[in-house]
């Protein structure tokens, strides 16, 4: 079973996903990290994350512990990030790796769970279950703009709205594997839903999906026995 999550930041994909991941015993991958070490390690470097020279020869280059660097998580990495991500040479770097870790899991796991912005359109089409979670700007300003207080971090609202109108802008707008939904994806509009809910829907998604694949499936089955 592969699960795509696809949508922009602060929408509520990366809870979902780890739910999802729990409830069908998956392996779960956040792309988005993969982007941010590339763009935390051009940026660390003293280069310009919009070079694509460079931001190409880090990410053919990425190792398992870039992904552990403790700044990933800043607005800083995802403002990188986001610049790294619409050079194509990063894009095919990375691709190889997500694809892999969707088509095999780790040993013990049913499948896996992939989130980010491009999974159901590019990384992984055959994914049996595709979601896009979204949420109007301003909700997931609020949200980032509460989970940074929360963290105790200095914060402003109208920087952290813009933040997010121009991370979206260029993440929607880049010619290589822009965010959109893919055209079988169910969209989840988490504007006006808690987390549970939210949960509740994509369940009702997935385990549709699910049983539509073992109906699909199930005159092969009988053929082989
Ligand atoms: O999901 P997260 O906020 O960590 O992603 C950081 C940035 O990485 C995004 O704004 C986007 O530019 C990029 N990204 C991407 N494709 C993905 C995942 C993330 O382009 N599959």
């Amino acid at each position: 079973m592969i699960i795509a999550i696809d949508g922009p930041a602060a929408a509520g994909k990366g809870t979902l996903a780890r739910r999802l991941a729990t409830k069908y015993g998956l392996a779960l991958l956040d792309t988005g990290l993969l982007y941010r070490a590339v763009g935390v390690k051009v940026v660390g470097a003293g280069g310009d994350p919009e070079d694509a020279a460079t931001a190409t020869k880090v990410a053919q280059e990425l190792e398992p512990r870039d992904l552990e660097a403790e700044t990933l998580r800043s607005d800083e990495a995802a403002q990188a990030a986001s610049k790294v991500s619409a050079i194509p040479g990063v894009r095919a770097a990375l691709l190889q790796f997500q694809r892999d870790f969707a088509h095999h899991p780790p040993e013990g796991k049913n499948g896996t769970v992939l989130d980010g912005r491009d999974i159901g359109t590019v990384v992984c089409p055959d994914a049996l279950a595709k979601l896009f979670v979204t949420a109007s700007t301003e909700v997931r300003a609020h949200r980032r703009f509460k989970e940074l207080q929360e963290r105790e971090l200095d914060a402003i609202y109208a920087r952290v709205l813009e933040d997010m109108k121009e991370r979206d802008a260029r993440d929607s707008g880049r010619d290589v594997a822009p965010l959109e939904p893919a055209e079988d994806a169910f969209v989840l509009d988490t504007s006006d839903m808690d987390a549970d809910a939210a949960f509740a829907a994509a369940l009702d998604f997935v385990a549709s999906k699910d049983r539509q694949d073992r109906v699909r499936l199930e005159p092969r089955r009988k053929h082989r026995e």
